[in-house]
Parts: C-alpha cells; sequence; structure tokens
C-alpha cells in the first residue's frame, strides 16, 4: 500500500506553531511561509523591523519540505541562449547570480549551523542522446570558460564513475550542486525566523492583496508599510493580477522501497544527484541514508489517478536502472511548482507590493535567494539588485489562473522530447 505523506515529513513534519494574535499594524506583511518568504522575513527582522508571515496553511507545507531538495539554482535557458536573448551582460549577470545564489545557500546553512544533510557529492546530467551530448560538451566549455566553474564531461565510458545506468550518452558533473534534506532545512529556517523576532501566523490565509498597505486575512485586516507577495505555486485568488500571470505546474516525487546498499553503491556511486538534458527530463537522488531513490517530474494527471502517476515514477526508476525491475513504490507526493512565461525566476513591483516567484521547479537555491533581495529592496540595500529585475510578468493569453492548456504544453514537450530522441 502506498503511503501519501512526502518521505520528509517522517524526520521534520511541518508543524504548526503556537497561535498568536494578528497585530493590526507591522512594518511588513508577508504572504506565504515558504522558503521565500520566510528568507526574506529573516532579513528584516534582523534589521529591526516587525514582520508577520501568514501562511494559509501550516507553515512549510507548501512546495518547501517537498521538494527534491536537489541545489540545482537551475535556469532553464543556456548560457549562450541567455546571451542571446537578454543581451551578453545580462544574460551572462544571470549565470553568475546561481553561482552566488549556490554559495549564499551553503553559507547560510554553515553560519546558521542548520542541520539538513547538505551534502555535495556531485550532479551529473544525463544525455539521452548522442546529439544530446554534442550540445551539452559545448555549453560545458563555454560555462566553464565565461564562468570559472568545473563543469565535467563524462564520455558514456567514463559516467559509470558517477550513474550505475547505460541509458545515457555521456553527461556532465558538477561538484558545486548539492543536496540537503528539505524539511530539516526548513525547520532550521523556521527557528532562524523566530529566533530573530518574526511571527508565523499559520492557518491564516491572506483573503485580499489590497494595495502596498493593506491586506485583508482571515483573522483580521492588516496595515503595514510594505508587502511581499510569496505564494509561489500556490498563488490563490487574494492575489487575481498574479493568477494570470504565474501558471502552478504539479510535481509528483516518489520514494522507492528500500534498495540493498551494494545496489544503491552500484547505482549511485557518489550518492550524487541526478537530472537529464531534457524538457521534462526526470530528476533523481538517493535519500540521505542512501537507502532509497527520489525520483520526480511534471505530472499533469494528479486530480485523476496520482497512484497511477506514482507507479509511471516508479517505471522511470526502471528505464534508468533496469536491475530494479519490480522495485515499490514506498511513498509518493506532489505539490506545486511555479512557472512564468519567460521561464526565468523572477522578481518585481506592482503598485509599490513585491513579488519574488516562478522559480519553474528549481527554486531550492532561488527562492531563499529572491526571498533576501525583496528584503533589501525595502530596506534600501544595494544587495537587492538582480540580474532578474524586472517588469511585471504579461498575462498569459486566455488564461485565468485555471492552467486548462497544460496537459497540451505538457504533451507538446514530451513530443519534442521523443522527436529529438529519433
Ligand atoms: C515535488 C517537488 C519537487 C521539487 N524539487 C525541487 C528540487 O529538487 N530542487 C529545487 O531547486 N526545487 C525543487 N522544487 C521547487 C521548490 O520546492 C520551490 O520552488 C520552492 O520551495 C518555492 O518556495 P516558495 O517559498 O516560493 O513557495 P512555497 O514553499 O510553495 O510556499 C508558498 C506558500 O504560500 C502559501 N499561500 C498561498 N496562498 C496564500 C494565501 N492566500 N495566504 C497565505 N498564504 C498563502 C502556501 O500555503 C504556501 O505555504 C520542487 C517542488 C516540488 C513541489
Amino acid at each position: 500500500m502506498m503511503n501519501s505523506i512526502p518521505y520528509w515529513w517522517r524526520h521534520a513534519p511541518p508543524t504548526p506553531g503556537k497561535q498568536q494574535n494578528v497585530q493590526s499594524n507591522c512594518d511588513v506583511v508577508i504572504v506565504g511561509a515558504g522558503l521565500t518568504g520566510l528568507s526574506a522575513a529573516i532579513v528584516l527582522a534582523r534589521a529591526g523591523k516587525s514582520v508577520q508571515v501568514f501562511d494559509r496553511g501550516i507553515a512549510g507545507a507548501g512546495a518547501s519540505t517537498q521538494n527534491g531538495g536537489i541545489l540545482s539554482g537551475n535556469l532553464r535557458m543556456g548560457l549562450t541562449a541567455s546571451m542571446a536573448a537578454y543581451g551578453p551582460d545580462r544574460g551572462l549577470a544571470m549565470y553568475k547570480e546561481a553561482i552566488d545564489a549556490r554559495r549564499a545557500f551553503r553559507d547560510f546553512v554553515n553560519a546558521e549551523g542548520i542541520k539538513c544533510d547538505l551534502q555535495y557529492n556531485g550532479r551529473f546530467t544525463g544525455a539521452m542522446t548522442p546529439r544530446d551530448f554534442d550540445g551539452m560538451k559545448r555549453a560545458a566549455d563555454e560555462e566553464n570558460e565565461a564562468l570559472g566553474v568545473d563543469a565535467q564531461i563524462l564520455e558514456r565510458q567514463d559516467q559509470n564513475a558517477m550513474v550505475g545506468s547505460d541509458l545515457y550518452h555521456g553527461g556532465i558533473g558538477r561538484d558545486d550542486i548539492g543536496s540537503m534534506h528539505p524539511a530539516k532545512f526548513y525547520a532550521g529556517l523556521l527557528a532562524v525566523a523566530i529566533n530573530a523576532g518574526v511571527t508565523v501566523h499559520d492557518n491564516t490565509a491572506v483573503l485580499n492583496v489590497l494595495d502596498q498597505n493593506h491586506v485583508e486575512t482571515l483573522r483580521g485586516n492588516v496595515t503595514a508599510d510594505r508587502v511581499i507577495v510569496a505564494m509561489n505555486g500556490y498563488a490563490d485568488n487574494s492575489d487575481a493580477w498574479l493568477r494570470k500571470r504565474v501558471v502552478p505546474v504539479t510535481s509528483r516525487i516518489i520514494a522507492t522501497d528500500e534498495i540493498d546498499t551494494d545496489v544503491m553503491a552500484r547505482l549511485m556511486p557518489r550518492m550524487g544527484t541526478f537530472g537529464e538534458a531534457r524538457y521534462l527530463g526526470r530528476y533523481y537522488r538517493p535519500s540521505p541514508d542512501g537507502k532509497r531513490i527520489l525520483l520526480g517530474g511534471r505530472d499533469v494527471l494528479v486530480g485523476a489517478n496520482p497512484a497511477g502517476a506514482a507507479r509511471r515514477l516508479a517505471d522511470n526508476v526502471v528505464a534508468i536502472f533496469p536491475e530494479l525491475r519490480g522495485i515499490g513504490v514506498d511513498t509518493h507526493w506532489a505539490g506545486q511548482v511555479a512557472y512564468t512565461q519567460d521561464e526565468l525566476p523572477s522578481i518585481f513591483e506592482r503598485d509599490g507590493i513585491i513579488y519574488a516567484c516562478g522559480y519553474c521547479g528549481s527554486g531550492t537555491v532561488w527562492a531563499p535567494w529572491f526571498g533576501r533581495k525583496a528584503a533589501y529592496r525595502i530596506l534600501g540595500d544595494e544587495r537587492a539588485r538582480s540580474a532578474f529585475d524586472c517588469n511585471p510578468p504579461k498575462t498569459i493569453p486566455l488564461y485565468n489562473g485555471r492552467p486548462w492548456f497544460l496537459p497540451f504544453a505538457i504533451g507538446y514537450y514530451g513530443v519534442r522530447d521523443w522527436i529529438a530522441g529519433r
């Protein structure tokens, strides 16, 4: 019988804090208590601001404790394409910012002493075809030269040092991309926020973001100097404007049954993290104790048949590692990520309200980074500057907050991947 509680919640379940009165006035209101919201709150509280963070559920129970814990800081567009699309300076600056954001995550965990199984055991991105591999080699050379990263090209005959699978036609290794236990990290972040003096209100939805100074909540109206909206993939009608600009996409993960230690050592020799160079590529990793494989992918069929979707993910484990045929799914779960039209993480203002969102499924590094940037904006601190500063995203044509087109879009990208594999 498959369990549908996130695997991570066994070790650090999101737990409601003590209920506190909602203050009708404060310096900053933050809507959403995920990584974005709490990271903003910590900077502001440490700068002496009174901060109330509201979450419509239990704090952390959105994507921030459910994710795969892979610290990719990924951008969907490659370096060369970004430089072509946004100009050489800005395109390069985006990639440099990703390096800074990854480093900042690591520094924060170390500085705060958060115990979250942070590991840097190598990242392998596999090529699905020889042609993909050629493109990946070019991209790795460009990134090494322009950014000084250490992207290692692994020919097919050498990839077994990273992954015990013959599926890939070579791949790229990175040692600066790590992994963590997301629920343990969130618990540590929440403790830092509370120690800094942040008030977190669980189960207190913001019903309406009225303007840059006023919100209506389930437990009363609040006036603040500034408002930050950090709802990402869970944006609801409290901000109908945002809902027309950011598309929520369901992401589902499974954790397999336990696997023998010697088998795990063969399949994942460095116990690193894994991805694929495809639009709808899978991502996977070992659990921090090295006993299970966690594998995820986009899932548009969640309402229809979650257990079936979980079994399809198990089939994907077997497609990569055929010796695991018959492997059981211990648990599966799904959460919401958010995409903007240009598929870039975005920080922007609308009439003075600050928004940070749209991490396109790679938010473990980006969400804390943009949360802090949002706070620096309010503080007038020059660290607010970002290559991702942008105007509010445009509305998505024919979109009213219900992503009816997703099955078609995912089908389209699936077909593109399939054609690329021919
Ligand atoms: C299954 C899954 C796997 C993932 N794997 C990875 C990965 O391996 N690596 C990676 O980099 N990223 C991954 N991600 C993405 C990453 O988890 C997110 O990008 C990141 O957690 C976003 O943080 P956030 O704080 O912006 O949003 P969230 O953590 O989603 O928080 C938003 C919060 O807003 C609250 N909210 C919504 N409406 C209201 C309202 N009206 N009033 C009050 N509160 C409200 C919600 O309750 C929620 O708690 C994954 C996501 C999922 C779902």
